[in-house]
């Protein structure tokens, strides 16, 4: 391993930002004769190998009058006491596992072996990432409004969400992904879910109605503009990150490595569509927003 990977890549993209002056520690091959460099500290935000709900951060690494295109992010490790840095699938660890060095690479498509060393300015494309930022923090509501809208079909309680609702997104989710300004939720509604105590079989004929719940919901909480933010544990990739939004009624707080909008309000309009198969055995919930705008991002340097 590089001898100057010897500590985890710092990160700015919690708190928003989007572009930060760094230096390039090591540069190594990556597939089909791409480069993975990696920054002391980057605003890129990677896919996560364990959890790649939220793609990566697309932009530019500047190098004086040099510009390499960053075309995917993802994250790398390396163990503590020294081995290959893997990346992505290949890495056997949670993010954050002990005895283990984690970075962001950064995929740029050529060889940048001379750029060990060299001052960089780590530049995130600013409409892809609100547009990021506004789908994973409307994933994470719409989470909350479905529970809120099918808490009338569990004969018992499983577990509950942060609001101390039935927790139907936590008991049934198969799939989420993120998208540029929407997400799309799988649930699979099978023989474990009704063990559970979800009433699966009425879901059909109240699909209507669950669907309104959840967009009035969501569109209550666009109007009340709540605050949004990202806590962290510390500075590092692999530091515990937490989703917090004051909601009107509480804030709450969720685990989540992503990227979100400074508030509620930033999403304008949001959709949500469900389709629950033919068979009843799985719901798809279609979440999109048109209200993010670049311009609402605030950038930091
Ligand atoms: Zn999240």
């Amino acid at each position: 391993m590089h001898a100057e990977l010897d500590t985890s890549t710092r990160i700015t993209f919690p708190a928003g930002g989007t572009r930060t002056r760094s230096q390039v520690l090591a540069v190594l091959p990556y597939d089909d004769g791409r480069s993975g460099v990696i920054c002391r500290e980057t605003s890129f935000h990677p896919v996560d190998h364990t959890w790649p709900d939220h793609p990566a951060d697309h932009g530019t690494l500047v190098l004086g009058d040099r510009e390499l295109p960053v075309v995917d992010c993802v994250i790398g490790a390396a163990p503590r006491s020294g081995g290959a840095l893997l990346t992505g699938a290949d890495i056997p660890a949670r993010r954050g596992d002990d005895g283990w060095l984690w970075f962001v690479v950064h995929v740029v498509p050529e060889s940048g072996a001379d750029l060990v060393g060299q001052p960089v300015e780590c530049v995130v494309d600013p409409a892809r990432r609100v547009g990021l930022s506004a789908g994973h923090t409307a994933c994470e509501l719409v989470s909350l409004a479905i529970n809120e809208a099918t808490s009338d079909f569990w004969t018992k309680v499983d577990r509950r969400d942060v609001r101390g609702v039935p927790d139907f997104d936590a008991a049934a989710l198969s799939l989420s992904r993120i998208g540029v300004n929407g997400s799309v939720d799988r649930y699979r509604l099978g023989k474990s879910l009704r063990r559970k105590g979800f009433r699966a079989d009425d879901l059909r004929a109240a699909l209507p109605d669950v669907a309104r719940t959840v967009q009035d919901r969501l569109r209550e909480w666009v109007r009340a503009d709540a605050a949004v933010r990202v806590d962290v544990g510390g500075a590092l990739v692999e530091d515990r990150r937490t989703w917090v939004c004051e909601l009107p009624d509480g804030a709450v707080r969720v685990p989540c490595g992503g990227t979100h909008v400074e508030s509620t309000g930033q999403l304008g309009q949001v959709g949500v569509t469900l389709d629950l198969t033919e068979d009843g055995s799985e719901l798809t919930m279609v979440t999109t927003v048109c209200g993010s705008r670049p311009e609402d991002l605030r950038v930091h340097s």
